[in-house]
């Protein structure tokens, strides 16, 4: 954690929930007490069939809602697509570009996440930027540079600590139970926390950065009390409303 900065734990449904899983999403609402949000801020992202109704049954406390990806464009011919401002038009507050599975999946380049960043910001949402090296780059010395490069393309030049949030998720950690070891998480967490201070001055001080990869229940406390660890960025564990609740649980005990 670092002092000063209010946590985000925030969970990624990914391709996952029907309206019957809507009940999880009442469960977390209802478990975002006013202690809770008085510490730390909670976010879910579903899928975006179920953003506007997620909205709705989030609407009356401080669980908030987001998206999992948006296009660059406002409106227009994208067979398929969602832009920032219908994202917006539900009624969420953040959205995650860049995750490694658009970069990997859907080809998305540095340029491609800026992009979509811009968007978020036109759109008046907090974006959540994913960054993280593959394991073969880990394997081969290059994570620093590829966190670099990824920074330097992604994050657009106006990002203020109040509208951009940095998820690092080592992408052979995602969904893999595997997790980074501790002094791997600080170093990668003080490397972005010194580009985004050298970029930003006051506002890269103040920005939050999530770790993300196979954070659980078990492991929440040991990853989020880590120097510069700001929150948690939570795919499968976020499915579960108590695994999430859990985690956001552990975020605010280390608030003290
Ligand atoms: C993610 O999807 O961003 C993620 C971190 O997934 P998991 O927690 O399942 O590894």
């Amino acid at each position: 954690m670092t002092p000063d900065i209010r946590p985000l734990v925030a969970g990624n449904w990914k391709m996952n929930g029907t309206r019957e899983n809507l009940d999880q999403i009442k469960a977390i609402a209802d478990g975002v007490t006013e202690d809770m949000a008085a510490r730390i801020d909670a976010l879910i992202c579903p899928p975006v069939t179920l953003l506007y109704v997620a909205t709705a049954l989030a609407e009356d406390g401080a669980l908030q809602i987001g998206a999992q990806d948006c296009h660059s464009e406002k409106s227009g011919a994208f067979t398929g697509d969602v832009s920032a401002e219908m994202i917006s038009d539900c009624q969420a507050s953040h959205v995650l570009v860049g995750h490694s599975e658009r970069r990997t999946l859907h080809g998305e380049s540095d340029a491609d996440v800026q992009a979509k960043a811009v968007a978020a910001r036109r759109a008046g949402l907090v974006r959540i930027i994913c960054i993280g090296e593959t394991e073969a780059e880990r394997k081969s010395g290059a994570t620093l540079d590829v966190l670099g490069r990824q920074l330097a393309g992604s994050v657009p030049d106006d990002a203020t600590a109040s509208d951009t949030v940095i998820a690092y998720e080592p992408v052979w950690a995602i969904g893999t139970g595997l997790t980074p070891t501790i002094t791997d998480v600080a170093e990668a967490h003080a490397f972005i926390r010194a580009e985004m201070e050298q970029r930003f001055a006051g506002e890269g001080a103040k920005m939050r950065l999530l770790y993300g990869g196979s954070v659980k229940p078990s492991n929440a406390t040991e990853l989020l009390g880590v120097t510069h660890v700001d929150g948690a960025l939570i795919g499968g564990a976020s499915l579960k409303a108590d695994d999430f609740l859990a985690i956001c649980n552990a975020c605010v005990s280390l608030q003290g």
